[in-house]
């Protein structure tokens, strides 16, 4: 069992009170490593580092081009070691291996992509009269504390650093409890690549003692934060005693909606990809399958079918699909949720662990079908392999089922009817919308919510948005005073 430390002025260290906490392998239930267990004294020391980065360190002085350079760096260096990284997120959260392998690749194209970025932000010249000078500048917003979840550890805080880090921001990131390892990896190669102390810190905690001080800290000047919409609440209101710019990504119960002139084989594929990939553990997934009524026996047997074959696993073998769950506590609320199933609809497959596993936290694929929108897994975001198939008449049918969500992140509409289609997606209330595919995500494309999903917007020229100011500089060309008194 390897004993990490956390990352803090560009030094490794143990938590002030000296404590750890263990992490665990989700497919074999045992413990892989310990970390620091952070509190508010060195949440203290990160932002003090962090401040004094930004404040006065290096990285105020850096160009856009400096933080470019550092940030190419890291993408390269994160290439060389997707076999490490990919190891480690497996090992850690049970995602299968062949997706951690595609997660590292989106990390390293997340710092690339805001590395060509950071020398692309530009201000403006505004439109005063001629005896002025009107200029809009873009300045980093300053200490970003940054709170991310165990789904994507890795993704997460790139969606994360890298914003931040080319709009000249210093950062304290809090990896979720669960899945600290990949970041502390990555850590270690930060000052070579250039990252000054100060500049990135990684404190390992759990989210009432670690998050909560950093979400009121005076030092910091704005929390990004991805994770249930609970905890969003929360923190919205902590960081109004500090007027703190704050961005929430709060996942949501996204309708992937099949009309009958879908390409049917196509759509079969879709809505299993759009809610079980990852384990289901995807804030967009597509956890309810909206399934026009002529179609609707012949897609749930098709679905089941299907869905039956997936191949549940250890999740370092290449051929599994769908590996553990996360955690014991994921387990069991996700196990709860299918219980709260059985009784609400009517379910075709999965419920359970499959019988072959003795150990690890795995849940078969499942899916409810004839589910009432009301019911209570059509509603709440269970971040499991659970599917929620609801029956519609016609299109205005499927989009009042589908708006009626408080959330808002994401959904997805097949059909080969291009004029229903751009219909039903000019009325979705969110943030994502898909066309005949689902979950397929770019960093150049902006990434957020409607509604209870959260505001502001990742990736893309709108990720690096949400960590600058606008300063408005006025500059009087006027020689005569101004002549009022
Ligand atoms: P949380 O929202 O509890 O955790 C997300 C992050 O916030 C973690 O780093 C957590 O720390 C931290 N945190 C928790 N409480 C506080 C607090 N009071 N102040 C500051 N930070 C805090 O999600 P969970 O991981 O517990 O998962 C619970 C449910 O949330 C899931 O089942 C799912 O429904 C949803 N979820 C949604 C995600 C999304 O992408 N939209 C991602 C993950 C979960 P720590 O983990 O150390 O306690």
């Amino acid at each position: 069992m390897k004993r990490y430390q956390m990352y803090i002025n560009g030094k490794f260290v143990n938590a002030r009170r000296g404590g750890f906490f263990p992490v665990y392998d989700p497919s074999t239930e045992e413990v892989i490593a310990e970390v620091p267990d952070a509190d508010a004294q060195d949440v203290d020391d990160a932002v003090a580092a962090a401040r004094a980065a930004f404040d006065s360190g290096p990285w105020s002085q850096s160009t856009p081009q400096d933080r470019g350079r550092v940030l190419f760096r890291i993408a390269e260096k994160l290439r060389a070691e997707t076999a490490l990284l990919a190891d480690i997120e497996t090992r850690n959260s049970g995602k299968p291996i062949v997706e951690a392998e595609y997660d590292i690749a989106d990390t390293a194209t997340c710092f690339e992509y805001y590395g060509g970025l950071a020398t692309k932000v530009i201000g403006h010249v505004n439109p005063v009269p001629a005896n002025a000078l009107s200029l809009s500048l873009r300045e980093p917003i300053g200490v970003a504390a940054q709170i991310i979840p165990w789904n994507y550890p890795l993704l997460m805080a790139a969606w994360k650093l890298a914003p931040a880090l080319a709009a000249g921001c210093t950062c304290i990131l809090k990896p979720a409890e669960q899945t600290p390892l990949s970041v502390l990896e990555m850590a270690r190669w930060l000052e070579e690549l250039g990252v000054p102390p100060g500049v990135v810190n990684i404190v390992t905690g759990f989210g009432e003692t670690a998050g909560a001080p950093l979400v009121t800290h005076a030092g910091v000047n704005k929390i990004a934060f991805t994770g249930s919409a609970q905890v969003g609440k929360m923190i919205v209101k902590a960081a109004a005693d500090t007027v703190k710019r704050v961005t929430l990504e709060l996942g949501g119960k996204s309708p992937n909606i099949f009309f009958a002139d879908a390409d049917f084989e196509a759509a079969i594929d879709g809505a299993l990809f759009g809610v079980f990939i990852n384990q289901g553990e995807v804030c967009s997934a597509g956890s309810r399958i909206l399934v026009e009524r002529k179609i609707y026996s012949k897609f749930v047997e098709a679905m089941t079918a299907k869905a039956g074959k997936i191949k549940l696993g250890p999740p370092l073998e290449r051929a599994t699909k769908m590996g553990p769950l996360v955690s014991k506590e994921q387990y069991e609320r996700v196990t709860s949720y299918i219980e709260v199933g059985r009784k609400e609809a009517k379910m075709s497959v999965g419920g359970a662990r499959p019988a072959t596993f003795t150990k690890g936290y795995y849940v078969q694929p499942t899916i409810f079908y004839d589910v009432d929108n009301s019911a209570r897994i059509a509603r709440e975001e269970i971040f499991g392999p659970v599917a929620a198939v609801i029956p519609f008449d016609s299109e205005a049918d499927a989009l009042r089922i589908a708006n009626d969500t408080p959330y808002g992140l994401a959904a997805a509409v097949w059909t080969r009817d291009i004029y229903k289609a751009f219909r039903v997606v000019k009325s979705l209330r969110a943030g994502i919308i898909w066309v005949n595919h689902m979950q397929p995500t770019y960093v150049e494309a902006p990434w957020g919510g409607y509604k209870q999903s959260g505001f502001g917007r990742e990736l893309g020229p709108w990720g690096i948005e949400e960590y600058l100011e606008t300063k408005q500089v006025y500059v009087n060309l006027d020689e005569q005073p101004i002549g009022w008194y």
